[in-house]
């Protein structure tokens, strides 16, 4: 937690000063968050849009990013953990579903059904559990049916739907609020699964009692209406990843991430910047020490492969990550931008969170999830 979110007095003059000082600064948009929430639900052409929070909002901040989607209407949020669901439902009144993704932990019914939380049930010991909750309190209990189609991963398989199918009384103890599946391979169109899973889902959906449908996530969405069904699942599109591989990202940036620089220094050619000794100076340069590092979630695979931008030129960074800086090649900069306490852009709307992550070698839910605690986080709200 950072200072700037204690509310009392004391609390916002440290979390002024931490703004001014703090190494890193973490700004998240929430007015941008809300336009994309409203952009995918125009997508979705009526299906309901939901929003997946997991991972603490990935990483924006679970609370703040779920008030701004609820206020933009949403009333599904998804978690991944029984306890994520629990520090959100005291937040929400009651029209806002809380989905637990991992389904009610075995032993644990009690507590999800206590909380107001609803399980999204995905194999037949977490659906006989709650059907024997159901019975000792002699209600149906809301839940979800997940089914596999292709991850293999969570979810009854088609012999265990069959099973189900079998025995009615398993889920006549529930109000089935609706069946859902999860896609593999959404972000690229053309890959051969969609279409399997799509048809995978339609045939378990047909064995099942009649209810409501979701299988979207962001990607899925633009995969076209007939992935719609009733209620989509977005994540990454929300908080500005791009949803379809190789295409022009249509959502607007959310987060920027502004390192502050603590010195900048001279080099003669053939001086070596870092730890191992990973890059080598061809000519005098200037090197800008900037106060991000990997215990930031700065990506040490960002060694000698990321970038960072000035007043708008792009600078490399070189040498290895440390656990508190990363190195900047800035011989090219004018001195007026880099006195120390500058601050330079990792993340911004011109270097967006998915080239960072393809710099790094991975995805931008990643880079997201590994924002650190360290930094000073401001929220624009959403006006
Ligand atoms: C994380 C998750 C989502 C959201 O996925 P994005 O790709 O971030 O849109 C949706 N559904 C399930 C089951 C998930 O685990």
């Amino acid at each position: 937690m950072s200072l700037n979110q204690n509310h009392d007095h004391a609390g916002a003059v440290a979390g002024a000063i931490a703004g001014a000082v703090a190494g890193a600064i973490l700004s998240i948009d929430l007015g941008a968050l809300r336009d994309n929430y409203l952009f995918l639900r125009q997508k979705l052409q009526g299906a309901a849009c939901g929003g997946a929070v997991k991972a603490d909002g990935y990483g924006l901040g679970a609370l703040q990013v779920a008030r701004t989607l609820v206020q933009a209407g949403c009333r599904d949020l998804f978690v991944a953990h029984l306890e994520e669901g629990i520090a959100l439902r005291p937040h929400f009144s009651a029209d806002v579903a809380i989905y637990i993704m991992h389904g009610a932990p075995v032993g644990c019914e009690a507590e999800v059904l206590a909380h107001g939380c609803i399980p999204m049930l995905n194999s037949l010991p977490q659906i006989t559990a709650w059907r024997e909750l159901a019975s000792q309190k002699g209600m149906r209990l809301p839940a979800v049916l997940q089914v596999d189609t292709g991850m293999a991963r969570m979810g009854l398989a088609a012999d265990e739907v069959a099973a189900c199918v079998a025995n009615p009384e398993l889920l006549a103890g529930f109000e089935l609020l609706f069946l859902m599946s999860h896609l593999a391979c959404a972000e690229d169109q053309a890959h051969v699964m969609n279409l399997q899973q799509l048809h995978a889902f339609k045939t378990l959906r047909q064995q099942l009692p009649a209810c409501r449908a979701s299988l979207c996530n962001s990607s899925g969405i633009f995969l076209g209406e007939d992935f719609h069904f009733d209620l989509a699942r977005p994540g990454i599109a929300l908080y500005g990843g791009a949803p379809v591989a190789g295409q022009a990202n249509p959502m607007r940036s959310v987060v920027r991430l502004q390192g502050r620089i603590i010195q900048t220094r001279q080099i003669p050619a053939q001086t070596s910047v870092g730890y191992s000794a990973t890059w080598r100076s061809q000519k005098n340069s200037t090197i800008a020490t900037v106060a991000v590092g990997y215990a930031d979630g700065w990506l040490r695979s960002l060694s000698n492969r990321g970038v960072a931008f000035i007043a708008g030129t792009e600078v490399p960074m070189v040498g290895n990550v440390s656990m508190d800086t990363i190195t900047l090649d800035v011989t090219e900069v004018a001195p007026e931008h880099l006195h120390p306490g500058a601050l330079v852009d990792l993340i911004s709307a011109e270097n967006p969170v998915d080239i960072v992550a393809q710099r790094a070698g991975t995805i931008s839910y990643e880079i997201l999830t590994s924002l650190g605690a360290r930094y000073h986080r401001h929220y624009i709200e959403a006006h």
